[in-house]
């Protein structure tokens, strides 16, 4: 049976994090929407035709440019005009599956059973999944009102498999502002008959950034532990306050930076970006920039973190630690774990800020400045 593929692609995916769009996230090394165009076209699609965003093309080209199959088509505002714009571009088939990219655990044995069932005549056929969990219908206010039966309900997935003439004549059959959620209802409306074949959990849908750790480990792939280690220091000059770690701390001095000077964020940047292989802090943020002159540090860290998310990094732990005569760091720890836990998003228990001296020895015993040393435990793709 001669197959084609039209991948949906249109989402903004704001609730999985970051600025970019879910599809294009990496999981395991791998772009989300990449791992859904391989399956295809190693299961021998003839087209794999995505409908994306028309501001994500660059993205989209970057992250599916291995098989030469994959197009590139302007999506629409709905999924439905999206699925409309690409059946528009799909030449001959006998079939045509239609699947969303933020569903990257497709593999060709769930198209070969799609394709097969499709073969026993029906127009239409989804992989779907049992409910396990009991069903209550609430109102606004989040007061259960009904009981629902959970008997033959059924999450459906996608791919969805269609014959191409049936998604075809539901496709024209639509209003031209329909906006439904999946294309088996298309087809229902226009009175086809649509089969379920047992649905796949590594098909789930990615919506939150920690379900690409969830579909890696489903996956398979290994993710691996790194450390990271940074160090910074900061010389004294005038001043009344000292920031550390996100807290400024009234002192007889200042610390003398193109930033904000705050050494135990500036270590801890190193630390992250060293777990992640992601150069240092002077590389992203050069201090020949004057748009980060009397930058607060937080910016910096929030970048750390990003890039972090971006590469489907979890940073585990941190731990900083401040050297100096003075200020006395120890009544302004607390406050400074917890900031530096709010910026990163992480509990109180996963971030560490600790003091020692150098008995007055040195630069430091001298309070000719002070300095820190930070490490980052971060658990990351291989
Ligand atoms: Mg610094």
């Amino acid at each position: 049976m001669r197959f084609a593929a039209i991948i949906v692609a249109g989402g903004r995916g704001a609730r999985a994090g970051g600025d970019i769009p879910k599809q294009y996230k990496l999981l395991a090394g791998k772009p989300v929407i990449a791992w859904s165009a391989s399956a295809l076209a190693g299961a021998g699609a003839s087209e794999i035709v995505i409908a994306g965003a028309p501001e994500h093309a660059d993205l989209c080209r970057a992250a599916t440019a291995g098989p030469s199959t994959v197009r590139i088509v302007e999506g629409g505002p709905t999924r439905t005009a999206s699925v409309r714009a690409g059946l528009a571009a799909i030449g001959d088939a006998d079939a045509i599956l239609v699947h969303d990219a933020a569903r990257p655990g497709l593999d060709a044995e769930m198209i070969g059973a799609l394709l097969a069932k499709l073969e026993t005549g029906a127009s239409a056929v989804a992989p779907a999944l049992a409910l396990p969990d009991t069903l209550r219908r609430t109102d606004a206010g989040g007061r259960i009102v009904e009981d629902v039966a959970r008997d033959g309900l059924m999450r459906i997935q996608t791919p969805q498999a269609f014959r191409a003439d049936a998604l075809r004549a539901a496709y024209a059959a639509l209003a031209p502002d329909a906006s439904l959620t999946d294309d088996i209802a298309a087809v229902r409306a226009n009175g086809g008959e649509a089969l379920l074949i047992p649905g796949d959990a590594k098909l789930m849908k990615i919506t939150y950034p920690e379900d690409i750790v969830m579909l890696e480990r489903m996956l398979g792939a290994e993710r691996i532990i790194c450390v990271g280690n940074g160090v910074d220091a900061h010389r004294f000059g005038d001043g009344a306050f000292v920031t550390l770690c996100g807290v400024r701390i009234p002192h007889s001095k200042g610390l003398i930076g193109h930033s904000d000077a705050d050494a135990g964020w500036h270590a801890l940047v190193d630390a992250i970006l060293g777990a992640l292989g992601e150069g240092d802090i002077g590389a992203h943020f050069p201090p020949s920039d004057p748009q980060w002159k009397g930058t607060d540090s937080e910016r910096f860290l929030r970048h750390a973190a990003k890039i972090a998310t971006d590469a489907g990094a979890r940073i585990v732990h941190v731990d900083v630690t401040l050297l100096c005569e003075r200020p006395k760091i120890g009544p302004h720890r607390e406050a400074m774990r917890a900031r530096t836990a709010e910026v990163l998003g992480l509990a109180l228990s996963r971030v560490s800020v600790k003091a020692t001296t150098t008995e007055r020895m040195g630069f430091l015993g001298r309070e000719e400045g002070l300095a820190a040393q930070a490490t980052a435990t971060v658990e990351r793709p291989a």
